[in-house]
């Protein structure tokens, strides 16, 4: 796992509250998508497992180098996963707990964020299997630290109500050796029930230099270091989506909105092109297209503000003045990006985004 930089006064903060015994048994970490929001929560757990912890935690001891190698027995990260093909309960909470095994695998091997599937959630077997590690004596005798990533990914309530409810009923009344740390980019998403029940904990962009701290520190491909991290509007996500899939994301977000911007007048054919082009092999690159137009709108409404955008904008949108419209565009883009997460056709839900976006445009 690559070392853990900025966000000091999130630091600061949280081992003030460690070394006072008043950490909240509940946070919920919310920031940028790829600023370190899953790294910031292993250091917590660091710190709280970490045999000689001081302001940050030792590095060094038994403790602190398994959790940084993710086999620290308490430390339990959950991130989405596929829906379990099992039809028997007890055997969907065997496959989730295979899936995070393979994906903690995968996280060994790569060390930076990585979007997750479109399709991943958190669904009722990740939930039961939750459960049954929260009732579990801690290994290590000190305490379990649990990390839910992109907690807003948890299945919603009208589809899956236990999962839900299993999980408020645990966070409700957590057992007094586990902390939960949720981490979303946004806390909206949440389930108001779960958000009035965690303390909010906010992260900033990273800087420049920082991102390139982590991207070295990671050993980032010579490839991903040449993306001036100013490009990356304070993420290490974004700065390493500019490599391959990523390029490919924000040429689609362009394409797609000089279409809609263009074809407002008339049918929008060169969309409609555009879409029958764009195959979408994979989940995780349609949702990745998604970010890229909500980023590039977010850029747009920047400008629109007189700020420096952070990429060179489509020539449709550069000289925009109007923000309001630019966020509404982005909010319906979010929605997409919502619906994206259950069992739609990727075609049609952007056919339908681009008639929305068309209208607020
Ligand atoms: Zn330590």
């Amino acid at each position: 796992m690559h070392r853990l930089v900025g966000h000091h006064e999130a630091r600061q903060r949280l081992a003030r509250s460690v070394r006072s015994d008043r950490l909240p048994q509940v946070l919920v970490v919310v920031g940028p998508a790829g600023v370190g929001k899953q790294r910031l929560a292993l250091w917590l757990a660091q710190q709280l497992l970490c045999e000689q912890p001081d302001a940050e935690p030792c590095g060094r001891c038994q403790s602190c180098r398994q959790v940084e190698g993710l086999v620290h027995p308490d430390v339990h990260w959950f991130v989405p996963i596929a829906r379990p093909k099992a039809t028997d309960a007890d055997k969907q909470v065997e496959e989730a707990a295979e899936a995070l095994a393979q994906a903690m695998e995968e996280r060994r091997a790569r060390s930076l964020y990585v979007a997750p599937d479109g399709m991943a959630s958190h669904g009722m077997a990740s939930v039961r299997l939750l459960r049954r590690r929260a009732a579990l004596t801690p290994v290590s005798g000190k305490r379990k630290v649990f990390i839910l990533a992109e907690a807003d990914r948890l299945v919603p309530q009208e589809s899956s109500p236990d999962a839900a409810n299993a999980l408020l009923k645990l966070l409700e009344e957590p057992p007094a050796d586990s902390v939960f740390v949720l981490t979303t980019v946004d806390a909206r998403r949440l389930l108001p029930t779960i958000r009035s029940r965690a303390v909010v904990l906010r992260l900033g962009r990273l800087s420049d230099e920082e991102i390139a701290e982590v991207l070295r520190s990671a050993g980032a491909a010579a490839e991903a270091l040449q993306v001036p991290a100013a490009a990356a509007g304070g993420s290490v996500g974004a700065a390493l989506a500019t490599g391959e899939v990523g390029g490919a994301a924000y040429d689609a977000a362009r394409e797609m909105l000089e279409a809609i911007l263009e074809g407002r007048a008339g049918v929008p054919a060169r969309m409609e092109r555009a879409l029958r082009q764009t195959p979408w092999a994979a989940r995780g690159e349609f949702t990745a297209m998604l970010d890229a137009l909500a980023d590039t709108l977010g850029d747009a409404a920047r400008a629109a503000l007189g700020e420096q955008p952070r990429r060179t904008l489509p020539d449709s949108l550069r000289s925009r003045r109007d923000p309001a419209a630019l966020i509404r565009a982005i909010d319906r883009v979010a929605d997409a990006r919502e619906a994206a997460a259950g069992n739609v056709n990727p075609q049609l839900l952007l056919a339908t985004l681009g008639e929305d976006l068309a209208e607020v445009l």
